[in-house]
Order: structure tokens, then C-alpha cells, then sequence
């Protein structure tokens, strides 16, 4: 087919980001071009059909179909890293409709109802100072962690989204032993939820100068190793989520004057929309 004589029509690269993992937890290939300089599109409307759909958001579907309509350059969304995400989707948000995002928030002092705009390049700002920290090293063993790629966090995310929807209906059984044991049940899978995402977050264990990466070998480790390394693990996989998670944005209450923190969660069907 000849060229499109309206291509000069299309839409064109709003705002440039560069991947605040550097793309080193990614098989080569998979993100084209400068991880510096990643090119981000505005929405197409039919992106933004997919965004109103809630249940396909749940999943993650339309998220990864969005994400690659609006970054070209990467070309399996499933598989970004999970430090790069919530930069994708502020960044896709602002190349959409600008900087500002309308949030709602009762002041938790006075229950007054406040509206802010919020500057979303605080998020871009954010994590372009994040540094992941991806070695634990222990007595005879060193211990790299990876983060979960968006394809993992998608599937623990519905899990565990799944389970509390269950532990809600636990409220309406009628038999007290019933609803207990139901309720021991739950949380233990939401522990083992939990257990997976320590076990895939880590990458490899270097013991006796040989790299471990074989999952079942780690994972058998993982299962059989003293509590005290487990935990070490597990205290090194929190403070990088936390180090890596959207800080709560400082406001005031414009009614009492008291001082709102504003939490921000990216990933959801009121994100890619706008009200
Ligand atoms: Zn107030």
C-alpha cells in the first residue's frame, strides 16, 4: 500500500521519559530505542473506549493495550518491569490531557470535602530518583532481587483482590465455626500469595561460587531456609516497595486549615479518564 497521504496527521510524541529501570530487568529487544528517551503518545480514542472498561482494566488487559498504543517502543507491555509503570501511566495520562489530575479528598480533621489539582510531573520526578536496591547478602550467600514484572503484579493483584472479596462475603454466613474456619482459610492463601511474591522476586542466589537461577531450586530454598534469611529477604522486597510507591501528596484543608495526605493510585479505571 502506498503511504497514507494524511499521515503527517497523526499524532505525534507529546513528552519524552526515560525508564527509571533502565530496562535491565527486560529481554533485549523487547524495549527499542533510548530507555532515556522513551517517546509517549497522547490517548487514541479508541485507547480511551478501553480505559471505560472497568473489568478489563481489573486484569490488566487494556492497561498493557494502552501502554503500547502510547509507547510504541515498548513492545510487550506485560512484560515492563513494575518500577516502570506507574512513570508510564503518569506520563500517558499527561501526553492525554495535560499535567493536572482533579483528586477528591475528606479531610479526615473536619469531613469536609476538598478538590485539588495535582501536578503529575511530581510522579515523573519521583521515580527518576528511585534507586532499586537488588543485593541482600547474607553469611555464605549473596541474594539478588528482581521486581515483578506488570504480567505478576497484574495476576497477585486480581488474587488478591479475588480473596477480599470472598473474606467480604464471610460476613453474611450464618454459622459462627463455619464462618471461622472460612476466615483461617483466607488468610492463609492470602499468605501464600504473599510467599509467591517473595519467591519470584528472587532473581538468583550465588552460593559456593555458583549462580542458582533454576526457580524450583530457589524456591526449594526459599521453603527450607531459616527464618532469620527469609526475613532478611523479605525486609529487602518491602523497602524497595516502599522506596518505589507514589509518596502521599502534602494538602490543606481549604475548610479547617489542617494539613491531607493525598494518595494516589494509578492503576485504575478513573486514571485514564477523565471524570
Ligand atoms: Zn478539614
Amino acid at each position: 500500500m502506498s503511504n497514507n497521504p494524511l499521515q503527517q496527521y497523526f499524532r505525534q510524541p507529546k513528552i519524552y521519559v526515560s525508564l527509571p529501570s533502565q530496562g535491565v530487568y527486560n529481554a533485549p529487544g523487547m524495549i527499542q530505542g533510548d530507555v532515556n528517551k522513551i517517546p509517549v503518545y497522547g490517548m487514541t480514542g479508541m485507547d480511551e473506549i478501553m480505559a471505560r472498561t472497568p473489568d478489563a482494566l481489573l486484569t490488566g488487559e487494556s492497561t498493557v493495550k494502552i501502554i503500547e498504543s502510547c509507547c510504541p517502543s515498548i513492545k510487550n507491555a506485560w512484560d515492563l518491569s513494575s518500577l516502570d509503570t506507574e512513570l508510564i501511566f503518569s506520563a500517558i495520562r499527561i501526553a492525554t490531557y495535560g499535567n493536572k489530575l482533579g483528586v477528591s479528598s475528606t479531610c479526615q480533621h473536619c469531613d469536609h470535602s476538598n478538590s485539588y489539582d495535582i501536578d503529575l510531573s511530581f510522579i515523573i520526578e519521583h521515580f527518576s530518583n528511585c534507586k532499586f536496591d537488588n543485593q541482600v547478602v547474607l553469611e555464605n550467600l549473596i541474594v539478588k532481587i528482581q521486581p515483578l514484572t506488570y504480567k505478576r503484579k497484574s495476576e497477585f493483584a486480581m488474587k488478591n483482590f479475588q480473596l477480599q472479596q470472598k473474606l467480604n462475603q464471610v460476613d453474611f454466613m450464618e454459622n459462627e465455626d463455619e464462618k471461622r474456619l472460612k476466615i483461617v482459610e483466607l488468610f492463609k492463601e492470602m499468605g501464600n500469595i504473599q510467599n509467591e511474591i517473595y519467591i519470584q522476586c528472587v532473581e538468583s542466589v550465588e552460593a559456593d561460587n555458583r549462580v542458582v537461577t533454576e526457580r524450583p531450586f530457589i524456591t526449594e530454598w526459599l521453603l527450607n531456609c531459616d527464618r532469620a534469611v527469609f526475613d532478611k529477604i523479605k525486609e529487602q522486597i518491602e523497602k524497595n516497595q516502599k522506596l518505589w510507591s507514589i509518596p502521599d501528596f502534602p494538602a490543606i484543608c481549604e475548610e479547617c486549615k489542617g494539613e491531607i495526605k493525598l494518595r494516589l493510585d494509578l492503576d485504575q479505571s478513573n486514571f485514564f479518564v477523565l471524570a
